[in-house]
């Protein structure tokens, strides 16, 4: 129950629009052809899942460049989503590398392993081009928080076997 008293204090920032870690469109840069490329925002609670993602692939052998990542952020997320990634192209090229990675991650996640694993999942699809698999972290439907708990550790060395 603490936990999520503190887990909705911090969703309160964006709403009061006086966090320190809200998106400024108006400081992100455009550039010719009309491509918004925003200032990087991170969510304070979520930013500290970013290392633990890029440390757990390492172990499995995986270089994670999280340069392009430009946005980690909490928002209310359509119908029952609970995470978003979203990979934005220039609008010349869409082919290559995406120009720059966001994230979005709803305030009604449930316990600190489902943010977890809501994270990773989204890491997965952001940061290795992971698409999603019929069971584990990059299935398309969320495990419940026990379940998440409990296995945490194979279901992690299970994503990091999946290759694009
Ligand atoms: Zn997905």
């Amino acid at each position: 129950m603490r936990k999520m008293n503190t887990l909705l204090l911090l969703m309160l920032f964006p709403v009061c629009g006086c966090g320190p870690h809200l998106l400024d469109f108006e400081n992100g840069l455009y550039l010719a052809g009309g491509t918004f490329i925003p200032r990087p925002a991170f969510d304070s609670s979520l930013a500290p899942y970013l290392p633990e993602f890029i440390e757990d692939a390492a172990y499995y052998g995986l270089d994670v460049d999280a340069s392009r990542l430009l946005v980690l952020i909490r928002k209310e997320l359509p119908e029952d989503q609970i995470g978003l990634c979203q990979l934005h192209w220039s609008d010349i090229s869409t082919t290559g590398a995406p120009l720059y990675a966001a994230i979005y991650i709803d305030p009604a996640v449930q316990c600190e392993a489902q943010l977890r694993a809501t994270l990773y999942h989204e890491f997965g699809h952001c940061l290795l081009y992971q698409e999603h698999t019929r069971q584990g972290i990059m299935r398309d439907y969320s495990y419940s928080c026990e379940y998440y708990e409990r296995n945490w550790d194979s279901l992690v060395a299970e994503q990091m076997e999946i290759r694009p």
